[in-house]
Parts: C-alpha cells; sequence; structure tokens
C-alpha cells in the first residue's frame, strides 16, 4: 500500500495554474523523483506535500490518514533544499538540534541523535563548528543531518545538490542514496536533472505545466517514453510521424512513415489502438539504431545514406537520410563509413515506442 497519495491536487498562483490535477502514489521505502523543466510545478507539489502550500483542489493522504490541511510541524516530514536553509550565526550541533529543539525533546536525547545523525553524514566530530567555516559538500551534509536527526516519517529533497560542483555531486548522491537505503526512510526528490533522477530514483514521475505526464522506472521512461514531451525531455531521441496501415491489428501493427514512405512493423496492444486511428508518433533512441553496409534482415530495414558524421570522444553521431525521413544514430565506432555512403538502417520492433498524442501541443 502506497505511504504517500496525491489525489487530484491542484495549486494556482493568482493566474498561474502551478500544478493541475496531480496524482501519485509513493510507496514505502520507495526513493521516488519528481522531474522536469524549470516552472513545471515540482517544488509547488513538494511544498503541498511538506504543508507549506495548501492544494486548492484534492487531497494528500499519508499513512491512509488525510494530511491536507495539517500544519508542517504536524507532518514530522525532513526537508533538504537547494541553497541548505542553515543558520549562518549557530554552529553544526545547533542547527542539527533545530527540529529537535522545536520538537522539546530532552537534552541527552538531543545531544545523542545530533552525534549519530553527523556520523551518519561523515561529519563527527563537526558539532562546534561554523557552519560558515564549511565547504557547500560539507554543509549539504549538515542540512541532511538535520533533517534525518528528527528520524523522519518522509524525506524532502528539493534540487539539494544543485549548488555542488559535479564531482562532489556525484559523490553525495551516492551517499545520500546509500544512507537513505541504510535508514529504510521513504523519500521524494525534485530535481530538473534527468541523470540525477535516473541514479538516484526507483521511479520517478516526468512533469511538465503542472501536470504529471509519465510515471515509471528510470529504465521504462529513458526507453518506452509515452509521450512526445517526454521523448523529447529525456535526451535525443528519432521521433517518426506515422499512420497505421488499417489492415494491420495488435499483437503486431503496420505504420507507414510519412516521410520517406517506409513500412515499420511493431508490437501494439490493444488499448493502444485508439490512438492509432489518427496520424502517430514513433520514438527510437538514437543508441538503438543499426547500421550496416549490407542489407540484413528484412522487417524494419530502410535503405538510407550518411548525412553527417560527429566524432564526440566515446560515441559518434551519424545522421542518417533514408528517402527524406532523417535519423540519428548513436554508434561507438562509426567504423569506415564517409558522408555520401549508402548504408542500411535497423530500427529493431521491440525499441520503438508508440508515443501517445502529445495534447496537441506539441510539433514534430
Ligand atoms: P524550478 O525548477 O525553476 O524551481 P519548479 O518546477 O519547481 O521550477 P515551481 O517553483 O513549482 O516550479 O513553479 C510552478 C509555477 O508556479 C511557475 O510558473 C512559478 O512561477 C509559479 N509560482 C511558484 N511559486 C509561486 C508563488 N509563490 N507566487 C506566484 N507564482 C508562483
Amino acid at each position: 500500500m502506497a505511504i504517500l497519495s496525491l489525489k487530484n491536487v491542484s495549486k494556482h498562483f493568482d493566474s498561474t495554474p502551478a500544478v493541475a490535477e496531480v496524482s501519485l502514489n509513493v510507496e514505502r521505502g520507495e526513493f521516488f523523483g519528481l522531474l522536469g523543466p524549470s516552472g513545471c510545478g515540482k517544488t509547488t507539489t513538494l511544498r503541498m506535500i511538506a504543508g507549506l502550500e495548501k492544494p486548492d483542489f484534492g487531497t494528500i493522504e499519508f499513512e491512509g490518514k488525510d494530511i491536507t490541511n495539517l500544519s508542517p510541524e504536524h507532518r514530522g516530514f525532513g526537508m533538504v533544499f537547494q541553497n541548505y536553509a542553515l543558520f549562518p550565526h549557530l554552529n553544526v550541533f545547533e542547527n542539527v538540534a533545530f527540529g529537535l529543539r522545536a520538537r522539546h525533546k530532552p537534552k541527552p536525547e538531543i545531544a545523542e541523535r545530533v552525534t549519530s545523525a553527523l556520523e551518519l553524514v561523515q561529519l563527527p566530530k563537526y558539532e562546534k563548528r561554523r557552519v560558515d567555516e564549511l565547504s557547500g559538500g560539507q554543509q549539504q551534509r549538515v542540512a541532511i543531518a538535520r533533517a534525518i536527526a528528527i528520524e523522519p516519517a518522509l524525506l524532502l529533497f528539493d534540487e539539494p545538490l544543485s549548488n555542488l560542483d559535479v564531482a562532489l555531486r556525484e559523490e553525495t548522491r551516492g551517499e545520500l542514496r546509500e544512507l537513505v537505503n541504510r535508514l529504510g526512510l521513504t523519500a521524494v526528490y525534485v530535481t530538473h536533472d534527468q541523470e540525477e533522477a535516473f541514479a538516484l530514483c526507483d521511479r520517478t514521475s516526468v512533469m511538465m505545466r503542472g501536470c504529471i505526464l509519465q510515471t515509471g522506472k528510470p529504465r521504462e521512461l529513458y526507453e518506452h517514453p509515452a509521450q512526445i514531451s517526454v521523448a523529447r525531455f529525456l535526451g535525443r531521441n528519432n521521433i517518426i510521424k506515422v499512420t497505421r496501415l488499417s489492415s494491420s491489428n495488435p499483437p503486431f501493427s503496420e505504420f507507414k512513415t510519412l516521410q520517406g514512405d517506409h513500412t515499420l512493423r511493431l508490437p501494439t496492444r490493444d488499448n493502444e489502438l485508439a490512438s492509432m486511428n489518427k496520424p502517430s508518433v514513433l520514438a527510437i533512441r538514437p543508441e538503438h539504431l543499426l547500421i550496416t553496409r549490407n542489407s540484413e534482415g528484412s522487417e524494419n530495414v530502410l535503405p538510407a545514406r550518411v548525412r553527417e558524421l560527429n566524432f564526440a570522444g566515446a560515441t559518434s553521431s551519424i545522421k542518417l537520410d533514408a528517402n527524406g525521413l532523417q535519423l540519428e544514430a548513436l554508434v561507438l565506432q562509426s567504423g569506415s563509413f564517409a558522408i555520401g555512403d549508402s548504408c542500411f538502417i535497423t530500427l529493431p520492433a521491440e525499441w520503438l515506442s508508440l508515443l501517445k498524442d502529445g495534447g496537441g501541443t506539441e510539433t514534430v
């Protein structure tokens, strides 16, 4: 059963719709991500979970109880923000002890919990240090220690690593994940960084314009985006406009590409049929295209010409023209191909995704 549920939660600021009918379930012990571009409503969603904003509509439940109108103090959630929100005039001990004092815990318990939280974030014996004498990474660990010291029922993170440099961000990311696992905590983590969400989270919701477009495990989102916006947001993708051939039906359907007039065949499910009666869109990652000199196999093999070659270190990008259909392939070695060469591109059926209509607002 879900430990946290948002049901049709919406929030406006004046005339700006920040969050629109968001529903999601977070399981106990899960590291859950909210991923999306700037302004898509991630922080507002997190602040409503924390109790720092009140939804206009919808309900928030925690452990089966409606907490929509409960104050932040009574929710018992730990929070870590991008700017650490530490008190510069207090030392490390007092910063970590802050939530415990607010909860009127006895002195010996405060001392014990602060010491153990600082040990967990690998800052033992830092109690007396001023926070403005610490590095960014150390300050962020103090902020994490403060959040876990209250033994939170839920940990909320809002871009907590974005002020750290790349190497430290990766290191702290690993430590954070390990710590949350070790303490058996449930976490909701807001980020605009796909790599961070994929590295940290068991499941992630992709948000855009206040709505959740898709929720899934990192690999599902990456390999099978359900909508054009998700496919575009999660890195490079070949987006192919098609129409379904009316004679074809699940479990395999055939599509005609609008550019190039190629026939592509892929597995489909009955519940996807509705969107197949109008023009549809397929997506395939550049790294999933296979390029060969000679035609190998017959399914989804398109004759093409090499248009552009871009060496980028470990991988190379090859831009291809298949009778007017422009595609990009990422390969480990571009081998002996040169611009203008003829070749064959295979689009393996298992890597092709049939996208849902992007709400009519997306162009391809
Ligand atoms: P970022 O990654 O840039 O922080 P976000 O995805 O977290 O963005 P939110 O901060 O939730 O997005 O903002 C969603 C929308 O609500 C934006 O259009 C923002 O301008 C607006 N908004 C957020 N907070 C307020 C506020 N207090 N008053 C007015 N508008 C707000």
